[in-house]
């Protein structure tokens, strides 16, 4: 299958340019040239299949023309070596927990299943790759620990001095193998700028082969997919699904998730509509409300990681529905939250249901309740554990009350190796042709 632009000013290219480029030389985004549906029969018996087996024939739709099955099947087993259960919380209200992978965040999936087919598209050419990430906390571990030891492939993370927690900056710099985390003295943007300057420096080009893994990527996004179908199967098996419709709550920030649970749509999956959930970054929101986007600069909020001010997935968006803004209010309806509606949220469901909802998944369990009909069932995306957000978390519910999964805890244990840099793109440049070999 083809891959086009959303600024159709390219020719359409193959998958594994689309994922080695990551972005088009237009600057748009690329999309898959046909979305293939599933016969109806296939959602009568997708409860009788596991999360893998789902997952196998959703990626064979995107790049079954692409890849070898065999390979493709080991990829997808691969990325998917942890589940995503849902479980339910309140009346007709359930958690689709996309953080059982080890980051504890739905990065995970995206983040293993580029990886993967990074690496089986160089294969051939014995090329060495280096995927640079500029993070401001949650992609670059997931990028990190997704690509650790896959061969083929080294990464270098840049994140700001002093600006991620304790929990996240362990998450990049204890790896070791072929990860190494750069520590900027400067801020996220400073980070962005030295990533984006490496793209275009003639002189690194010719020494390195360079590439980025944000969520842009088509790798990164469409195997999002596949945990939507799962919920519908589970949701199914449990038998709630009978007589009533089906509502997804996505926290959205650069859309991509939300993305991801469109083309599941058109490929069939029953939902009747989603649920854009935002913070106080409202773009989107403002949107479906009057047909106008209006990017702006993002606000620091509690749920960090929809502070986005122009959501980069929203192309993608606007592509798939041919830029009609009474399709998109159709399929999407938005809601926003702020800061205090989010703890007391957290402390609500935690008191009354004994779930504790991390500060994104709080915005999407806020959007369902008091607006789901009586045939209705709502699935809501937790995307990060929500020890995760611990100060957060504490601060809401006091500390000491909540316990540390073990695999946090681990990457607490290893020992911080990181490379500090400052600012300065001389100094980046000269680092990096010193790794070029
Ligand atoms: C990245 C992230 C989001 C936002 O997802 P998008 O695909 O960018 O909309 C939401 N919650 C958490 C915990 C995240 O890490």
């Amino acid at each position: 299958m083809k891959y086009y632009s959303t600024n159709k000013s390219i020719r359409n290219v193959s998958l594994s340019d689309a994922v080695i480029m990551g972005l088009a030389e237009d600057k748009g985004l690329f999309m898959p040239e046909r979305i293939e549906k599933f016969d109806p029969s296939f959602f009568e018996q997708i409860d009788k299949l596991s999360f893998q087996e789902i997952a196998y024939e959703v990626a064979r739709k995107f790049f079954g023309e692409d890849i070898e099955l065999a390979k493709l099947k080991n990829i997808v087993y691969d990325t998917l070596n942890f589940d995503c259960p849902v479980v339910p919380v309140a009346d007709s209200i359930w958690s689709l927990e996309l953080f059982h992978g080890p980051t504890l965040a739905f990065k995970d999936v995206g983040a293993r299943f580029m990886a993967r087919l990074l690496s089986h598209f160089l294969g051939d050419t014995k090329e060495e790759v280096n995927v640079l990430v500029a993070t401001s906390g949650d992609t670059g571990s997931a990028v990190a620990n997704g690509f650790l030891n896959v061969p083929g492939i080294r990464v270098f993370v840049l994140y700001p001095k002093g600006k991620v927690s304790e929990i996240q900056e362990k998450q990049f710099t204890t790896l070791g193998a072929n990860i190494t985390a750069l520590e900027i003295d400067g801020t996220f943007d400073d980070c962005q700028r030295l990533v984006k300057r490496a793209f275009l420096d003639e002189d690194l080009r010719s020494a390195l082969t360079l590439t980025s893994a944000n969520s842009i990527n088509v790798a990164r996004f469409l195997p999002q997919a596949f945990y939507y179908f799962n919920a519908y199967a589970r949701l199914k098996e449990a038998g709630v699904l009978r007589h009533k419709e089906l509502v997804i709550a996505v926290p959205s920030g650069n859309f991509g998730n939300l993305t991801a649970g469109l083309f599941a749509r058109e490929m069939g999956l029953p939902v009747n509509r989603f649920i854009a959930a935002n913070n106080e970054n409202d773009i989107v929101y403002q949107y479906l409300k009057t047909g106008e986007y209006r990017p702006a600069p993002s606000i620091e909020t509690i749920a960090n990681a929809m502070d986005v001010g122009d959501p980069s997935n929203f192309a993608r968006i606007l592509d798939l529905f041919g830029n009609s803004h009474q399709k998109i209010s159709k399929a999407i309806k938005g809601s926003r939250f702020s800061d205090d509606e989010i703890r007391q949220a957290i402390s609500d469901t935690y008191n009354s249901h004994h779930y504790l909802l991390d500060p994104h998944g709080a915005c999407a369990y806020m959007s369902l309740q008091n607006s789901l009909a009586t045939d209705e069932v709502g699935v809501f995306l937790e995307t990060a554990h929500p020890t995760k957000f611990l100060g957060t978390i504490e601060e809401i519910l006091g500390a000491g009350k909540i316990e540390i999964p073990e695999k946090l805890q681990a990457f607490m244990k290893g020992e911080k190796k990181s490379i500090p840099l400052s600012f300065e793109f001389e100094e980046f440049k000269k680092f990096m042709l010193s790794q070029a070999r």
